[in-house]
């Protein structure tokens, strides 16, 4: 947007200064340059009114990411909690965003259904989701990979699909879920076939083919002594950010008596923070224990 088109002149204003005049002249013929035509081939992508918008992510080619940096199989909760930070410097870095739900090398998030965070163009919401998670990921991957130096700048594709109802939404992030329980426990038999009976990627594909969830539960168990419902919740379930008053306990220099200077003191302060929870949000429990997340004013 050129500075120059925003100046609105009011009509008593236009009698003031012939300075004044010559100035917002100048300006116009400035802002409408012959090239300005060349703006129309921009298309509108404003988010359709009054809908959910929501941005999912995925990684880019994490299958070779996940073994050029030594993944833990089936699944890596260093990975997995890197993911979460990156999606909670999103939600705090980026206006209106009410919940975020993260699995594997993706992530979605859901901005309120009246936002109106750049005019609801869909590129904005997409590219900013985007780039501050991906220079989140390389910015904090110290944090979980301590042994592992990252070895090349991961990428992420993004879209935006916009839902019309709570409903679709909710079916939206209940897809989600059940894709990751679905991938989960596949994943957990074909890696306990090859790490724990020897089997090779080939032959353990083989022994899944056709299988039902029934069939994978009973190879854990019977096989491997592993009763899939105690397996870790975020790995089941994934893990979704909400909103949530959280008691922060922070040390701040205290001044006063002149005996006490310099020392630190502990202060308990409440903040508003993106928390990760691993539960299901398929049933209509955690809809009903947190209303205001898709509240109509929202
Ligand atoms: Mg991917």
């Amino acid at each position: 947007m050129w500075g120059a088109c925003k100046v609105k002149v009011h009509d008593s204003l236009a009698t003031t200064s012939i300075t004044l005049r010559r100035y917002l002249r100048l300006g116009a013929t400035m802002a409408k340059s012959k090239f300005e035509y060349v703006r129309d081939f921009e298309a509108d992508d404003t988010c359709l009114a009054h809908c959910w918008v929501v941005v999912r992510l995925d990684g880019r080619n994490f299958h070779r990411f996940a073994e050029k940096h030594n993944f833990a199989k089936p699944n890596d909760s260093r990975a997995l909690q890197l993911m979460t930070k990156c999606a909670q410097t999103v939600m705090e870095e980026l206006e209106d965003i009410v919940i975020a739900y993260g699995q594997s090398d993706e992530y979605s998030f859901v901005f309120k259904r009246k936002t109106n965070w750049f005019k609801r163009r869909a590129s904005k919401f997409m590219t900013h989701v985007a780039s501050q998670f991906a220079s989140s990921y390389v910015f904090y991957w110290r944090d979980y990979f301590e042994d592992q130096p990252l070895l090349y700048p991961p990428g992420f594709d993004g879209r935006v699909v916009v839902y019309p109802s709570n409903q679709t939404l909710k079916d939206y992030l209940s897809w989600r879920q059940a894709d990751c329980h679905i991938n989960n426990l596949y994943n957990t038999v074909f890696w306990a076939l090859i790490q724990q009976s020897g089997l090779t990627p080939v032959q353990a594909q083989g022994r899944l083919q056709g299988t039902l969830a029934a069939d994978k539960n009973e190879i854990l168990f019977s096989e491997f002594n592993i009763n899939y419902n105690n397996e870790p919740l975020m790995y089941r379930k994934g893990t979704v950010l909400i909103w949530q008053k959280v008691d922060e306990v922070i040390t701040k220099e205290i001044k006063l008596p002149t005996e006490m200077e310099g020392k630190k003191m502990a202060v308990t302060r409440a903040r508003t923070k993106p928390v990760p929870l691993h539960c299901d949000i398929i049933g209509d429990a955690f809809w009903k224990e947190h209303p205001e997340i898709l509240d109509e004013d929202s």
